[in-house]
């Protein structure tokens, strides 16, 4: 019989001594935390040995130490526990690839009662991806049905859903419940969500996504103003415009998608320009049946026909962003200047003018913007807004613009991330200190301190350049090659040196000055120190550190 005696047990005992207890015949044995460890002890249990904490000396159980003891996968890997933060586009990928690696104890925690992240959430009229479906696709579920070029934000949510039936990945996601806390007691992760709801975990991977706190702008009157007024992530679809004069705030995607899809529903549609965008024409040419069967019957179709388009995307327009002077991005220039060229009035035209380089702020990529606020019924008001009132918009030439919807196309706060959870460390790190000035993460994805917990297109990666699929697949299979060595029991925790993390983003900054965000105009691309907060260098340079994890950069503790 195995005796008691836990006084002064640890949570986390890096030792254990077996001793001879009753039959005489356990010998010593070392136990370590890790590969193994538990059917060690498993074994001295059923020999009837006693077990010490060997830095305390005190007698446990072995109930005891099988509580604190990580279960085994069948292949003898810890069979650790994680929990996803968020079922967007990277949560949905993150279950699908740690089933595939044989881990199955995972939740999802969603804060919204469906999955799809952004592509729930923005559901305004015309909402589209600008990359090309193909790209905006996962590399192990190719898509037959893609009916465009470039897909409408519905035919991705519907994408997405089907992906996570196809997966069983609904099995796993816990709807409407936001993690509100995630704090590391040396262990493990103890998670806490708003309805009061507490959970454990060994990793947490954090797929919360860029665009979902939106971003409110500071106007006099707002709440003045007595027609209709929501953002674009807020759309209120029972609303019809039919009739209706519309005002938009706003030049971003979000808006100039909008104005194509409304323009000729509404009555008046009024644009609020506070800086004029390039437009990059775009050719969104219906996938014929004949294609689509022939992707059907040969998936291989498709996947060449994505490693094309993401060799021309990496080459014709990620690469040239992060080039200033590239003959690329010169091209892309070109293609917009002609663009612009296409509205026929010179005041509107000058107006529609911008004051800083193509793809200096996110490129809009759309067609028909230029159709759109070119007819009878649109107007674009380049002035200033001085205020809301009661009927409509003033702007600082005293003009009201009168309208009975005011559409917000003002953007998203894009520095959040997992904010505003609480997250703390082992050692008292916390992310709110940690990125009390701006956020900052080793190659986007990890933070000194916080050991074991993985971002998803986190700060400063490239979301200004590829598809952000790819990058979550990548940044995934990156973050599940360290969960191996956790699994293996190489180590138990893994989180970026400061050193590593400082010298990544110091090479980060100087890259980022010769890239065309920094070459002179306000974007939600730059901190508030004006550096861009994104991935400065090539797709192939992403590609090459995203393959394998370079130790050294990183402190483990076993
Ligand atoms: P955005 O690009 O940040 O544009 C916000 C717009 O609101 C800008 O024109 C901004 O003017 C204007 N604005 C903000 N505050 C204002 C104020 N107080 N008064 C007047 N104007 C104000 O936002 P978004 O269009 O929602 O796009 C956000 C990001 O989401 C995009 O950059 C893109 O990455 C993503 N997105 C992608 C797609 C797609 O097709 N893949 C579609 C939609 C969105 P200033 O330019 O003067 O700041």
């Amino acid at each position: 019989m195995l005796t008691a005696g836990t006084t002064g047990w640890s949570k986390a005992p890096p030792n254990f001594f077996g001793r001879n207890a009753a039959s005489g015949s356990c010998g010593d044995y070392s136990v370590t935390l890790g590969h193994g460890s538990t059917l060690w002890v498993k074994q001295l249990a059923t020999r009837g040995c006693r077990l010490t904490d060997c830095r305390t000396g005190a007698w446990a159980t072995v109930p005891d130490v099988l509580a604190h003891m990580p279960d085994l996968l069948p292949d003898g890997r810890r069979d650790l526990r994680f929990v996803v933060i968020g079922a967007g586009v990277s949560g949905i990928l993150a279950v699908i690839r740690l089933r595939e690696r044989g881990f199955q104890n995972v939740t999802v925690y969603e804060k919204a009662s469906r999955l799809g992240g952004t592509w729930r959430e923005n559901r305004y009229p015309g909402v589209a991806c600008d990359v090309p479906s193909v790209l905006y696709s996962y590399s192990f579920a190719p898509n037959p049905e893609w009916s465009r070029r470039f897909s409408s934000g519905a035919e991705i949510q519907a994408y997405l859903e089907k992906v996570a039936t196809d997966f069983d990945v609904e099995q796993s996601i816990v709807y409407d419940e936001e993690v509100i806390q995630a704090i590391h007691d040396g262990h493990r992760w103890h998670l806490r969500t708003d309805s009061g709801r507490d959970d454990e975990a060994d990793v947490i991977l954090a797929a919360t996504g860029i665009f979902h706190h939106p971003f409110m702008p500071a106007l006099d009157g707002l709440g003045d103003f007595s027609g209709d007024v929501f953002d674009t992530a807020s759309w209120n679809e029972s609303l019809s415009l039919d009739g209706r004069r519309v005002g938009i705030v706003g030049t971003g995607s979000s808006a100039v998608q909008t104005v194509g899809a409304i323009v000729d529903e509404v009555d008046a549609l009024v644009l609020f320009q506070r800086t004029a965008q390039w437009v990059l024409p775009q050719n969104n040419n219906v996938y014929t049946d004949e294609e689509k069967a022939a992707f059907r019957s040969d998936p291989a179709i498709q996947i060449r026909l994505h490693d094309e388009v993401s060799e021309l995307f990496a080459e014709g327009f990620a690469n040239a962003v992060v080039d200033a002077e590239s003959p690329a991005l010169a091209k892309i220039a070109q293609m917009c200047h002609e663009n612009l060229l296409t509205v026929t009035d010179p005041d509107l035209r000058a107006r529609l003018t911008p004051d800083h380089r193509a793809a200096c702020k996110r490129l809009v990529v759309a067609e028909g913007f230029y159709d759109a606020i070119q007819r009878p019924n649109a107007s674009l008001v380049s002035e200033g807004i001085a205020r809301i009132e009661t009927g409509g918009v003033r702007t600082v030439d005293g003009v009201l613009h009168e309208i009975d919807v005011l559409v917000l196309a003002t953007g998203f706060q894009v520095d959040q991330f997992l904010r505003p959870m609480e997250v703390v460390g082992p050692t008292g790190v916390k992310l709110s200190e940690a990125w009390a000035e701006r956020p900052i993460a080793y190659l986007s994805m990890t933070v000194p301190g916080l050991p074991n917990l993985f971002m998803v297109n986190g700060p400063n990666g490239p979301v200004g350049n590829f598809s952000l699929i790819e990058v979550a697949e990548l940044q995934v299979e990156y973050s599940l090659q360290l969960v191996d060595y956790i699994a293996a029991g190489d180590f138990r925790l893994v989180a970026p040196s400061v050193e590593a993390t400082e010298s990544h983003e110091e090479a980060r900054i100087q890259a980022a000055g010769k890239t065309v965000w920094a070459t002179g105009c306000k974007s939600w691309y730059l901190d508030d120190r004006g550096v861009p907060m994104a991935w400065p260098w090539s797709f192939r340079e992403f590609q090459r550190r995203m393959s394998t994890p370079d130790l050294d950069s990183y402190v483990l503790t076993n």
